[in-house]
C-alpha cells in the first residue's frame, strides 16, 4: 500500500488522464493487459533504455512493449528506415522489394525456406495453425499448458486456470480462457505439460487411438509467459522425435523469443528446427509486424492457395522497411553478444541479491530475456509455477520498480527485456531496485 501510495503520489497527471480516459476508453486502456494499479502511467517518449512519462518521470524500459523493443526506443537505423518509407507511401497491397530482403534473412537465420507475413503474433499463430491444419486434414492440435499464443479461439485455452483445474499431466483439461470461445473449438486444443516428453507421447498417442490424430503441437521452446522456462535437456529434441515420427507438424511460437534469444531465435539458440515458426513483435522493432516460416512442403499449400493466407496489411511497406533495417542494422552478432553480457550480469546480480537477504527464488534468463522466480522449488511447467511461485512478490516488485525508475511489463507470468541500447547503468537500476525490495522485505 506504501509503495502504491507513492506511484499515485508520482503520477498525478497519468491519474488525471485515467479518469479522463474511463468515459470512453473502456476500463481506461486500448488493450486489457493495459491496465494497472493505481492506473496505467502515460508516456510520452521513449529513447535508446529510457521511456518518460507525462509528469516527467523518467524509467528504464525492461517492459520494452511487452518484449518488443529488443533495438531500444527511437533507434537511429529505424528513425532513419521508417522516415524514409513514410515519404514513398505507407500501403498498397502489393509487395515492395524490402519484404523479398527480410524473407532472404528469415530463411538464413532459422533456417527454413518460405516466409508468410501478417500484422501480429497472434495472426501468427492463427495462420500457421491453419496452414497445419490444411496440411494434414486433421484438427486437433496440441499446445502447452500455461502458454500464450494470442488472442484467437484455437489458443486461448488452458492458460491461467486455478491449480485445481489443471488435471493430471497425461490428461490435462482444455479450459476456455475467459468467455467468449466455443465449447467446439475448446474441445480440439488438447494442452500438455512443457518439460515432460512423456506425458506428450502418451497424449498423442491416447488422441490417435481416438481417431483425433493432431495437426500440430504449438509451443515455445523456451517458456516465455510464465517467467521465463528453460527446456530441459533433451526435451525439445524428444519432442521434435516424437512429431516427426507420428507426422505431426512442430511449430516453435517464437513471438517473444524469436530475434531476443540469438540472431536465428531460439530455433537457433537450442539447436532444434520445427516444422514451422512464427515471429512478430521485435521483428518490425515497434511496428506491427508478424511472420510465419515453414518448409517448402508445407507453404505449397499456401503457394498453391489450398489454404488462404490473406491480409490488407500483410507485407506492409512500413513494417517491412522496419524489419529489414533492424535484421540487417541492429540486430547484429554483436548486438547479441552485448546483450548476453549484460544478461548474465543482471541474473547474477538478482541471485547475489536473493542470497545475501535469504529470500527463497533464482533467477533465469537467456539472452535478452529474464526474471526472478520467487520459489520455494524448481519452476519447470504450469503446475510447478502455480505450486510454488509466490504470487504476492511479483506484483510487489512491480511497484518496487515503478517508484525507483524502472518499468517492468505487469503480471506474474511476465519477464524482462533488454534491448540494445541498455547499458550497465539500466541494469544497476535494476538490481538497486530489487535490493531495496529485498532489505524492506528482511527488516
Ligand atoms: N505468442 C506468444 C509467445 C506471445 O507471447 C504473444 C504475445 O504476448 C503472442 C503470441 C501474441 O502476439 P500479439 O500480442 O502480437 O498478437
Amino acid at each position: 500500500e506504501r509503495e502504491e501510495a507513492r506511484l499515485a503520489a508520482a503520477t498525478p497527471g497519468s491519474g488525471a488522464l485515467h479518469e479522463r480516459a474511463l468515459r470512453t476508453m473502456t476500463g481506461g486502456v486500448p488493450s486489457s493487459y493495459q491496465s494497472r494499479d493505481p492506473w496505467p502511467i502515460y508516456l510520452t517518449h521513449g529513447k535508446g533504455a529510457r521511456v518518460w512519462d507525462v509528469d516527467g518521470n523518467e524509467y528504464s524500459d525492461f517492459h520494452n512493449g511487452f518484449g518488443s523493443m529488443v533495438q531500444g526506443h527511437a533507434h537511429p537505423a529505424i528513425i532513419r528506415a521508417v522516415t524514409e518509407r513514410v515519404g514513398l507511401g505507407t500501403h498498397f497491397a502489393m509487395p515492395t522489394e524490402d519484404s523479398v530482403v527480410v524473407s532472404e534473412e528469415l530463411a538464413r537465420r532459422f533456417g527454413l525456406p518460405q516466409w508468410r507475413y501478417v500484422n501480429s503474433g497472434s495472426e501468427a499463430t492463427m495462420d500457421a495453425i491453419r496452414i497445419a491444419r490444411g496440411v494434414t486434414g486433421r484438427d486437433t492440435i496440441v499446445k502447452i499448458f500455461g502458454s500464450y499464443h494470442g488472442h484467437h479461439d484455437y489458443v486461448m485455452v488452458s492458460i491461467g486456470a486455478p491449480y485445481s483445474d489443471i488435471g493430471p499431466a497425461d490428461n490435462m483439461n482444455s479450459l476456455g480462457y475467459g468467455a467468449g470461445i466455443p465449447q467446439a473449438v475448446i474441445d480440439l486444443t488438447v494442452p500438455v505439460p512443457f518439460n515432460d516428453a512423456p506425458a506428450m507421447e502418451a497424449r498423442i498417442e491416447r488422441l490417435i487411438a481416438e481417431g483425433r490424430k493432431p495437426a500440430c503441437v504449438i509451443m515455445e521452446a523456451a517458456m516465455m509467459n510464465l517467467g521465463v522456462i528453460l527446456p530441459e535437456p533433451g526435451y525439445l529434441e524428444a519432442v521434435r522425435e516424437i512429431t516427426r515420427r507420428h507426422g505431426i507438424v512442430l511449430i516453435f511460437d517464437e513471438v517473444k523469443t524469436g530475434l531476443c534469444v540469438a540472431a536465428g531465435g531460439a530455433t537457433e539458440r537450442f539447436g532444434v528446427t520445427p516444422d514451422m515458426v512464427t515471429l512478430a513483435k521485435a521483428l518490425g522493432g515497434g511496428l506491427p509486424s508478424g511472420a510465419i516460416g515453414a518448409t517448402d512442403e508445407i507453404m505449397e499449400v499456401v503457394a498453391s492457395d489450398k489454404v488462404k493466407q490473406v491480409g490488407t496489411y500483410n507485407g506492409n511497406p512500413l513494417s517491412m522497411a522496419a524489419a529489414r533495417a533492424s535484421l540487417a542494422e541492429v540486430l547484429t552478432p554483436e548486438a547479441y553478444v552485448h546483450l548476453d553480457r549484460l544478461n548474465d550480469r543482471l541474473i547474477a546480480g538478482c541471485d547475489e541479491i536473493l542470497g545475501r537477504y535469504g529470500i527463497a527464488g533464482y533467477t533465469v534468463g537467456i539472452s535478452s530475456k529474464g526474471c526472478v522466480h520467487f520459489t520455494d522449488a524448481p519452476i519447470r511447467d504450469y503446475t510447478s509455477f502455480m505450486e510454488h511461485q509466490n504470487a504476492e512478490l511479483p506484483e510487489l516488485a512491480w511497484l518496487y520498480n515503478a517508484n525507483r525508475g524502472v518499468l517492468m511489463a505487469p503480471g506474474r507470468e511476465e519477464e524482462w527485456t533488454l534491448s540494445v541500447q541498455h547499458t550497465d547503468a539500466d541494469v544497476d537500476r535494476y538490481l538497486e531496485s530489487l535490493d531495496a525490495m529485498a532489505k524492506d522485505l528482511t527488516n
